[in-house]
């Protein structure tokens, strides 16, 4: 079996760097695209708790939001904070996820 850890570590950099390169204006084909590989992601993740969480925070009015990079890297933001969350870990600061993700710390 996978190691959940080291599989979310792998995971949220791919999915966080994902929406670090999406367009600033995405047209309709790569915002159905991006919901298309959101919603199959949500099923074959292989790690199935965490695929099951995920659906299920989707479902309780978290739809994902891919109109532009802004709103699609804050709503991956919101998806890993609640993981941190469950997991008792500390909320990330979603107002700097491009600082961390995209442009790079000042500090
Ligand atoms: P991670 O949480 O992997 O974070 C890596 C880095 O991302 C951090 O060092 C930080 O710099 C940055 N970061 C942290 N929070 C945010 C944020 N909100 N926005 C942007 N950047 C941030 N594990 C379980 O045990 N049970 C689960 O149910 C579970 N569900 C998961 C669901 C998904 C969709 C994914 C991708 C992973 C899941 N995991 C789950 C794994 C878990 O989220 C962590 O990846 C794992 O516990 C390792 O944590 P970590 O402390 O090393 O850092």
């Amino acid at each position: 079996p996978p190691d959940v850890d080291q599989l979310g570590r792998s995971t949220w950099t791919l999915l966080h760097t994902m929406t670090a390169n999406y367009p600033e204006r995405p047209s309709p084909t790569q915002q159905s695209e991006t919901r298309q590989f959101l919603s199959l992601f949500g099923k074959m993740y292989p790690c199935w708790v965490c695929a099951d969480d995920f659906r299920a925070w989707v479902k309780e009015g978290n739809e994902p939001r891919v109109s532009n990079r802004e709103e699609f890297g804050r709503w991956m933001c919101e998806a890993h904070n609640a993981v941190n969350v469950k997991l008792g870990k500390s909320s990330f600061d979603c107002n700097r996820w491009e600082e961390r993700w995209r442009t790079g710390w000042k500090d």
